[in-house]
């Protein structure tokens, strides 16, 4: 039977609340707990598959192909569980399971209403799978107060009451800010905050305070007493330098003893943090740098971008160097030369993407990847401009392009070497898709397997030639152009099991240009760099001891 820690926010957004129970994860895991991380997501949308990642950030792909909030990326990244699609659910999805209950006469003519319906639902969802850990994390998303997070609160209200005593606790995240006028950090809103939560039922156990210093003993006290918090369930979060020491920073705060306080399990095991000190002795002393530059299209907003950030982050851990990343807007290099910009760099990775805007200019920087012999790694999108880029200029084939921008023009300009796949199989399984089948859930979503050549590039690489990576895409490679291409040098080393759909594609006379459909940023961790990202680092770490 999992115990419950329900993490909610308040004051302000954005304070770290995916973070701060990620790294709580990882240190009830270092106590040798098992544990699973969940997300209540307030907004209407069904999943976040259809918000723009300027708005939102980056989707979140699971291995069972579920469509969900960054934040669990953060969860897999920490603690290494793979999410599943019963860890993300949006009141949208949850209106809608309530809306289509209805419609089936599940309810038998009652009325249906927030309380008991939709609590119930969420409730259940909270509950899925909870014999499997020693601890279920359930942050709640938004800040206390939001009308669209009500149910949610409601229904952690009632969960905790249903429960035996001690199965739930709460921890409440907030902001200290400081003044610099008067030297002082401030309480009030945090007072406030908590007044809130309980005017809906909900008494912290545990507050996270953000703070840019440490928490003087009088506000640590006064926090506890107007909260009515114990002192030592008063944790301060600091900023830090790297979001991987963490684990550590909350660990001397204090937080996992507090927890296991609030559950009063003694004797308290001791935690193992060698993982973590290792992953901080590697990212606060790197022997290096290399300078990478992302040519994508959502540069405004890096959370668009935020696990191949991360992966990047890691593959420097694992070369023990210090990756600077660089977001240079493709649009660009519709109409300029990449040279002046790409220069510099040591190695260059064009990310996924939707969409003909700025594909020309991904197109060029691929093109000055393989020609200046610089390391590239496309993603997704990226391999398929890599592959639209080697068709028209060693190919021949001047007009090749992707189907999806002749779909979005409503009109047909190119050869198309990437095509809209309609069907392919899953497993042992035959998926069917129309191309104006509902936007959610039409693409190839998910884990799949993939075969590797042997004595390719990419087969050293990954050490073997079976792997299984995360998807998220509705165009493909076209195999009717392999031997051509693989004529002219661009091999395609990795393949689905049935042999339809190229995985991967790797220049054999470039020094580190490789292809890939799917998004290998979701696998790595950084006490786990995904082998592609720490290669590529080494591949930059190379030029970067050329130039
Ligand atoms: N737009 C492309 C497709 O749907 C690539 C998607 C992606 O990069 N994730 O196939």
């Amino acid at each position: 039977m999992a115990r419950f820690i329900f993490i909610t926010g308040g004051v302000v957004s954005s304070l770290g609340k995916g973070l701060a129970s990620a790294a709580l994860g990882a240190l009830l895991q270092a106590r040798g707990f098992s544990v699973r991380l969940r997300k209540l997501d307030p907004y209407l949308n069904v999943d976040p598959g259809t918000m723009s990642p300027f708005e939102h950030g980056e989707v979140f792909v699971t291995d069972d192909g579920a469509e969900t909030d960054l934040d669990l990326g953060h969860y897999e990244r920490f603690t290494g569980v793979a999410a599943r699609s019963t860890d993300s659910v949006s009141s949208g999805r949850i209106y809608s399971t309530v809306l289509e209950k209805e419609r089936r006469g599940d309810y038998l003519g009652k009325t249906i209403q927030v309380i008991p319906h939709v609590t119930n639902e969420i409730k259940d969802f909270i509950a899925i799978g909870e014999d499997e850990v020693d601890f279920m994390l359930c942050e709640i998303g938004g800040t206390v107060g939001d009308i669209e997070g009500l149910p949610f609160f409601e229904a952690i209200r009632q969960f905790s009451q249903d429960r035996p005593r001690g199965q739930c606790i709460f921890m409440h995240l907030t902001l200290l800010p400081y003044i610099k006028a008067s030297g002082e950090l401030k309480t009030k809103p945090t007072q406030h905050s908590v007044k809130e939560l309980r005017s809906i039922g909900l008494a912290p156990d545990i507050l996270v305070c953000r703070s840019e210093s440490t928490i003087p003993d009088k506000e640590r006290e006064k926090l506890a007493l107007f909260c009515n918090v114990r002192p030592d369930s008063v944790i301060a979060a600091q900023d830090l330098k790297s979001i991987y020491e963490a684990p550590l920073a909350y660990h001397r705060e204090g937080l996992d003893q507090a927890v296991l306080d609030a559950f009063a399990i003694t004797p308290a095991p001791k935690p193992n943090l060698a993982r973590w000190e290792d992953v901080a002795d590697r990212i606060y002393n790197p022997e290096g740098k290399v300078k990478i530059a992302i040519v994508g299209k959502y540069t405004q907003l890096e959370d668009a971008y935020k696990s191949i950030a991360e992966a990047l982050t890691h593959g420097g851990m694992a070369n023990r160097v210090k990756v600077q990343v660089e977001w240079v807007d493709a649009e660009i290099f519709d109409t300029k030369d990449p040279a002046p910009y790409l220069e510099g760099f040591h190695a260059i990775l064009v990310p996924g993407g939707f969409g003909e805007r700025g594909t020309e200019g991904k197109i060029k920087a691929a093109e000055f990847a393989r020609t200046r012999k610089v390391p590239y790694l496309g993603i997704c999108l990226g391999m398929q401009m890599a592959v639209i880029e080697a068709a028209r200029n060693v190919a021949g084939m001047k007009s090749a392009g992707s189907e999806e921008f002749d779909h979005e023009a409503g009109k047909k300009r190119f050869e198309p070497v990437v095509y809209h796949l309609k069907e392919w199989v899953q497993g042992s399984q035959r998926v069917e898709r129309k191309l104006g089948d509902d936007k959610g859930g039409t693409m190839r979503l998910g884990a799949y397997d993939a075969t590797l050549a042997d004595g390719s590039r990419v087969a050293q690489i990954y050490g073997g030639t079976h792997i299984e990576e995360r998807h998220r895409h509705r165009y493909e490679v076209d195999i009717k152009y392999r031997e051509k291409l693989e004529q002219d040098g661009l091999l395609f080393s990795g393949m689905s099991p049935d042999g339809r759909l190229p995985e991967i594609v790797e220049w054999t006379d470039h020094p580190w240009f490789i292809g890939v459909q799917f998004h290998p940023e979701l696998k790595s961790k950084p006490f786990a760099p995904h082998p592609l990202f720490a290669d590529f680092v080494r591949a930059a770490k190379e030029t970067s001891r050329l130039v």
